[in-house]
């Protein structure tokens, strides 16, 4: 059973101590592709660079919603500089994130506009956040109508999920389907979502599967099997339909090289 991990943070400093041994138990567990979350211009960077230690490994490069107060003005030329890179294969991760407000909704909106405006004009697949924002981020979707991609680490609804998929979006399948304390929403949408859209993640070293055994304070990408079970059990296929799947969907839309 061969899988990619389409959102996991290899960037993030709570990988930095044993990157290496990751990235293999993460291959021993049949997670042999994954696609590393850029999230600002540096990060995105930094994960660009990742891609060229190890195989498999590929990138986004994009501005989250909670970094777009602190983009430098150059930021789409600084991106467009990565998206020649054979090994960067989504703009994004980019949305809107009303949660919070970590950035004001404003330089979200404009942040976002500019990475909708580079997927196209490099036509490339966006990947794609949103919380508490989702009638603006699909307005301005809309605007867009190229646009393609995946909505990562979807947590929605029915409502919701029936939205993407008329828009031709992928949508990406965390642990958080594992949750029974939060996912209950999530668990009735996915009856919904055909095979032939969908995507997993852990996006590691967040959101550990609870269905996990042990207690673990990290998530990591050799656990992706674990949002499998979940999504085959709900789903009333096997997880080698889900892992099939999963990874013809993988390759069909970030267009991943099928034998690299
Ligand atoms: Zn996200």
């Amino acid at each position: 059973m061969m899988l990619c991990d389409i959102g996991v943070n290899l960037t993030n400093s709570r990988f930095k101590e044993d990157l290496f041994e990751v990235v293999g138990a993460a291959r021993s567990a049949g997670v042999v592709k994954q696609i590393i979350t850029g999230t600002n211009v540096y990060e995105s960077q930094a994960a660009t660079k990742l891609t060229q230690q190890f195989d498999g490994v590929y990138a986004t490069a994009g501005v989250h919603p909670h970094d777009a107060a602190n983009v430098e003005n150059d930021f789409a030329e600084q991106l467009k500089s990565l998206y020649s890179h054979p090994h960067v294969v989504a703009v994004g991760e980019c949305g809107l994130d009303f949660n919070r407000n970590f950035s004001p909704p404003e330089a979200q909106k404009s942040v976002f506009e500019a990475q909708l405006q580079l997927a196209s004009e490099f036509n490339m697949p966006l990947f794609l956040h949103e919380r508490d924002a989702f009638d603006t981020q699909i307005a301005m979707l809309k605007q867009f109508p190229r646009a393609f991609g995946v909505a990562h680490c979807f947590t929605g609804d029915t409502a919701q999920l029936k939205a993407y998929l008329d828009l031709g979006l992928y949508v990406g399948i965390t642990g958080w389907l594992c949750d029974p304390k939060r996912g209950d929403a999530l668990r009735e949408a996915v009856k919904y979502l055909p095979l032939e859209r969908l995507l997993v993640e852990t996006d590691a070293p967040y959101l550990v599967p609870k269905n996990v055994p042990g207690k673990k304070r990290r998530n990591e990408p050799k656990y992706l099997s674990y949002v499998i079970d979940v999504l085959a059990e709900l789903l009333v296929v096997s997880s080698t339909t889900i892992a099939e799947n999963s990874w013809r969907n993988s390759h069909q839309l970030f267009g991943l090289n099928t034998n690299a």
